[in-house]
């Protein structure tokens, strides 16, 4: 199979150039193109997944295709999107068969399919390290995205799901909840998808918003995952939940738990039941950043 079979492959699994969604143009052509509508801001974010740094080469292809985009669009439900279309680049060692090819996107538009995210266009290539690269776009109610920098003192922590679960499982990205948290009746303040561990991910909106947490270590051990640790939940990363702050009266959507409040203190300061809680997690470049 050369590179031109296999693209028209992955185009027909990825249901053609037709136009859907705002993209009047997919794969096939120089670019995609895609129309937004005037009410909207679109959301744009790049995420790269490489063996033996995001998965264990052991993941099976249909697998690591999942993961790539999965890890994209939690970044867009921590912004209360809706995806719309990606691009993925793909370098894949030669030892690799073109049905290794077809596993890893049959994965990724599996995910694609039942998330409303189109598959626009991207590259292919032979290196030496499978390496890959998802952008993705997205969008959002004009001027209504969930930041990170809009937190206050007084506001109530809040966090999605449970902690500290185990690496290498399907990751769900946590979309209709960020949409949910659009709702005025919810009136939520501030929001972060927790990929590197809740302290890191907390103290980043923290210190994005120039403020001091205090965490609650009774409510926090109700989330931790099955078989899990305290320290694993509060530092370990990969568990791809959403983490925001309402004021405080207000209530979270189901399946979400209140584990802390946000105080005025020192920016990016962080308490656990009165105790310093250092901002440990997992972190590419491993700079000291206490
Ligand atoms: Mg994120």
């Amino acid at each position: 199979m050369n590179e031109l079979d296999l693209v028209d492959r992955i185009r027909r699994m990825s249901g053609g150039a037709r136009p859907r969604e705002g993209l009047l143009l997919g794969i096939g052509d120089d670019c995609a193109i895609y129309r937004p509508k005037s009410t909207e801001d679109m959301l744009f974010k790049t995420d790269q997944l490489i063996e033996g740094v995001h998965f264990l080469p052991t993941l099976p292809p249909a697998a690591i295709g999942q993961r790539a985009l999965a890890r994209a669009l939690s970044d867009i439900a921590a912004m209360g999107g809706t995806p719309r279309l990606c691009l993925v680049s793909l370098t894949i060692p030669r030892n690799r068969p073109a049905s290794w090819i077809l596993a890893f996107f049959r994965g990724l538009l599996a995910l694609a399919r039942r998330t409303g995210t189109i598959l626009a266009g991207g590259d292919l290539a032979r290196s030496d390290k499978l390496y890959c690269d998802v952008m993705l776009c997205g969008v959002v109610p004009r001027g209504l995205a969930l930041r990170r920098d809009t937190a206050r003192p007084g506001d109530n922590l809040w966090i999605s799901g449970r902690l500290g679960k185990p690496w290498d499982r399907p990751i769900r990205p946590r979309l209709d909840l960020g949409r949910k948290l659009l709702r005025r009746d919810i009136a939520c303040t501030a929001c972060i998808d927790i990929s590197d561990g809740l302290a890191l991910d907390l103290h980043r909106l923290c210190l994005a918003s120039g403020v001091a947490a205090e965490l609650d270590r009774v409510a926090l051990l109700k989330r931790v995952a099955r078989g899990a640790s305290l320290e694993r939940a509060l530092h370990g990363g990969d568990d791809y939940e959403l983490l925001f702050t309402l004021p405080p009266r207000k209530a979270g959507p189901a399946g979400t738990t209140k584990i802390g409040k946000m105080v005025a203190g020192k920016p990016g300061a962080m308490r656990l039941e009165g105790r310093p809680l250092a901002p440990r997690g997992y972190d590419h470049f491993g700079i000291d950043i206490t």
